[in-house]
């Protein structure tokens, strides 16, 4: 078994570490700081994760502005409330004129950033979107426009990133095959998954994977597979947020979600891999009061507060308690930025893009 003991590392040969440790080895890290690791080893690892984002982010906290534009799916993935065979839910789809009122309203707040994320919803086809996407550009030349709106084929994401997108979320969920198929109906799959992600990163766009913690029949093999992955696709951007059951799902009252092992991938991912743009996800926010908070403090660099028109905010419920209100909506960001500087980050108002791909000028 690899030596964890992090007296003996720090935090450069500590993520060096990371990057040639096999499955094994991984397990057995995340098992530690799961369940056994003492106070000041847990502490130690968060000073590593802290260490190697200043080292390329310094302390600054970059804003991005979630517009969730629809919540129609052609999915029906297990764990999440918006699958299409949850007749409970409003659903709900914004014409262009709305998500630009959003992006108006959003673009004055401060925002540089506009994620634009829904469901798999076909109502928004290759040439609507790609319209959407241009308009936006049009409108904020300064701005970077982030999709995450499933899996779709090359011609599409091709397009897309012609039309003006910069980013692209598409979380891989799990990297492990057995893990994958408990989660989701067999008409999806992880090849294909892992496919858009290599496909989008081709193309030219960041690209952001990620996966949730505690999620159904996960285990620290699964995670660990998870890390490997990761580091093979050198994605710019890791979502990572707890799993928090939804009532009308098939795990619902699965597990009650806790921040913790949430703040420990974080700090092994921004170990793992410290270029990377890691948010504080709201899911961390919904089970954890301070949750955003503790993912910054153990390396997250990037928050996304919800941008969508109030009345729908409740509708677009992946999970049960999501919360949409105070510093997780966009209209407090005067309000959370001024926290932010009291609590010792830098709050960043420009387009925030992966270290290696910023303008120097950009922040002048
Ligand atoms: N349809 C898009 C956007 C998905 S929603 C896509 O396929 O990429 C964004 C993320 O929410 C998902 O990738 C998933 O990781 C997360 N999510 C879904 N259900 C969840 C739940 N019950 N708890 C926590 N996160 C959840």
């Amino acid at each position: 078994m690899m030596d964890i003991d992090l007296k003996n590392e720090n935090a450069q040969s500590f993520s060096e570490k990371l990057n040639i440790a096999d499955k094994k080895e991984l397990s057995a890290i995340i098992q530690n700081f799961f369940v056994e690791a003492p106070r000041e080893k847990q502490d130690t690892l968060m000073n590593f994760a802290n260490e190697l984002r200043e080292k390329y982010y310094e302390r600054k906290v970059y804003f991005r502005a979630l517009l969730e534009f629809s919540n129609y799916c052609k999915n029906d993935c297990y764990y999440c409330g918006l699958q299409r065979s949850n007749r409970k839910v409003n659903r709900y789809r914004l014409s262009a004129e709305e998500i630009l009122a959003c992006c108006k309203e959003g673009y004055s707040l401060g925002f540089r950033t506009f994620v634009l994320q829904s469901g798999e919803d076909s109502y928004y086809t290759d040439a609507l979107l790609c319209r959407l996407v241009a308009q936006i550009k049009e409108s904020y030349p300064d701005c970077a426009v982030t999709l995450s709106v499933g899996e779709r084929s090359y011609s599409s994401y091709q397009q897309l990133y012609a039309a003006g997108a910069d980013r692209y979320l598409l979380r891989h969920e799990t990297a492990d095959e057995v893990h994958y198929r408990k989660l989701h109906p067999s008409e999806l799959s992880l090849q294909k998954r892992q496919e858009c992600l290599y496909n989008l990163k081709e193309i030219g766009f960041q690209v952001g994977a990620g996966f949730m913690v505690d999620s159904p029949f996960q285990t620290y093999e699964t995670l660990a597979a998870d890390l490997i992955f990761l580091r093979e696709l050198q994605p710019h951007m890791i979502g990572i947020g707890p799993f928090i059951p939804h009532a009308d799902t098939r795990f619902a009252g699965y597990y009650k979600p806790t921040s913790h092992r949430t703040l420990v991938m974080l700090s092994l991912v921004r170990s793992m891999l410290p270029k990377v743009l890691l948010p504080a996800t709201t899911a961390l926010g919904s089970v954890d009061e301070k949750g955003r908070e503790k993912g910054l403090r153990v390396g997250a660099n990037v928050v996304m507060p919800n941008l969508s028109p109030v009345a729908h905010r409740l509708d677009y419920s992946l999970y049960d308690n999501k919360v949409s209100m105070g510093w997780e909506a966009a209209e407090y960001l005067p309000d959370l930025s001024r926290h932010l500087k009291t609590i010792g980050f830098i709050p960043d108002f420009s387009r925030g893009d992966y270290v290696d791909l910023q303008k120097k000028d950009e922040t002048l």
